[in-house]
């Protein structure tokens, strides 16, 4: 049996990796599941589950876990805050991690993993556009493998040679990488209609159901703009070599173009159990649960380049890329404090990306070579944010 932790489980993406793993209940076992606060979710998911530890990042949270559990899975050990995400990353008992926590917070135990040698499913692209390098050399130099669960990415990794990560993207004849997007909610918003849209509206994603700041991220594009940071680390390359293709019906998931004229895509629902069940099984095949794709149904597939006026962070993404360094962590930070405030109601949808420019131009990129350098960019950029969107609203 596979002793598999998940980091976020109560999430979009947890959910979906509880239900691959429903299918297959003589391949899998879950030994450890962690949230930030919903204990009443986490308390049902335990009842199911029975695993060994329950993480409650908030501590109030596991006190009301541990209440609800006496009953209801009374082996499970509930354990409360940072340290303890980082532990259950890291159990002997744990073969894989699912890393799903949403934003900064899932760096410290996703990097825990990597550490530990775990194969580190990662749907928490945050945590690499933050530390990078570190996170690239923390899977390589433990023996830890990383299969991408981001759907673009995990697609891109289909389409790729199985040696490409010794070998290189140029010496595999990789001429670019095609990195799709749906374009989200506001593709065809008019522009000026932008700056009223509800956070309700930034969330309704027409093709998938994800989290919320995910999902402001994708009407925004600035997770496209994180996946082309994601790329380039994940497959060791540059934005120069990725091409961002909307696409809106979101069937083709990405593609690689080879030298010789062939492109390759990975196409399928717009089902993250698509991903998850393909990165729990590599290099076998499991099924996931997904209705197989009808291409009649499907009918058409339209392309077009994406407009760089109506979607800013594109291109604040590219540039913090290209900084290089803290910039990176510095960009993610921005944006979650942006994305925050818009959720709350405190900003406009259109302020998210002046709030990223603002806290960059701030800010002294350091060299990304340590992760106290990492962490103190992050947390430096949150505050110089904050002051920001207060300033403005003054
Ligand atoms: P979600 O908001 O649905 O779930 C987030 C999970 O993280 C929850 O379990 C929550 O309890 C936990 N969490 C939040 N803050 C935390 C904190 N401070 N400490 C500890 N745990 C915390 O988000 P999601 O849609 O499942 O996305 C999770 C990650 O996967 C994100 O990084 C997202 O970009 C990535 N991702 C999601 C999708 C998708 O389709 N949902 C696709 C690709 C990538
Ligand atoms: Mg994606």
């Amino acid at each position: 049996m596979i002793g598999l932790t998940i980091l976020g489980a109560t999430g979009t993406i947890g959910i979906n990796t509880l239900d691959v793993i429903s299918r297959h209940p003589d391949t899998y076992r879950v030994v450890a599941l962690t949230a930030n606060r919903d204990d009443a979710r986490m308390a049902s998911l335990c009842a199911e589950w029975q695993p060994a530890y329950a993480v409650m990042a908030d501590s109030d949270s596991a006190e009301r876990l541990r209440t609800s559990l006496k009953s209801k899975a009374p082996d499970t050990t509930v354990l409360a805050g940072e340290a303890a995400l980082e532990q259950v990353a890291a159990l002997p008992e744990t073969d894989y991690v699912m890393a799903a926590i949403v934003g900064g917070a899932g760096l410290l135990p996703t990097l825990a993993a990597a550490r530990a040698g775990k194969r580190v499913l990662l749907a928490n692209k945050e945590a690499l556009v933050m530390s990078g390098k570190l996170f690239m050399d923390a899977i390589h130099d433990h023996g830890a493998e990383l299969l991408p669960i981001d759907s673009e990415h995990n697609a891109i990794f289909q389409c790729l040679p199985p040696d490409h990560q010794s070998r290189g993207l140029a010496a595999s004849g990789v001429e670019r990488i095609l990195l799709t997007a749906s374009g989200g909610p506001f593709r065809d918003t008019p522009l000026a209609e932008l700056a009223e849209v509800s956070p309700d509206q930034a969330c309704a994603h027409p093709n998938w159901v994800m989290g919320r700041k995910i999902s402001v991220d994708s009407a925004t594009m600035m997770n496209k703009g994180l996946e082309i940071i994601e790329a380039c680390w994940l497959f060791n390359t540059t934005p120069a070599h990725i091409q961002v293709v909307l696409h809106p019906q979101s069937v083709i998931h990405s593609l690689v173009q080879y030298c010789d004229g062939t492109v390759l895509a990975e196409l399928g629902q717009p089902d993250m159990r698509t991903p998850i069940a393909h990165a729990l099984a590599w290099p076998e095949r499991i099924g996931a649960g997904v209705e197989s794709l009808d291409l009649f149904n499907v009918a058409r597939l339209d392309f077009q380049p994406p407009d760089m006026t109506r979607f800013p962070c594109l291109h604040l993404a590219a540039e913090a890329m290209h900084a290089g360094g803290t910039a990176t962590a510095v960009m993610n930070a921005a944006n979650e404090i942006a994305v925050e405030a818009f959720l709350a109601g405190a900003i406009r949808f259109t302020d998210i990306p002046r709030v990223v420019e603002a806290t960059l131009a701030n800010a002294t990129v350091q060299p990304a070579t340590t992760l106290d350098n990492v962490l103190a960019a992050d947390s430096q950029a949150r505050d110089s944010a904050r002051t920001y969107i207060r300033e403005q609203a003054a």
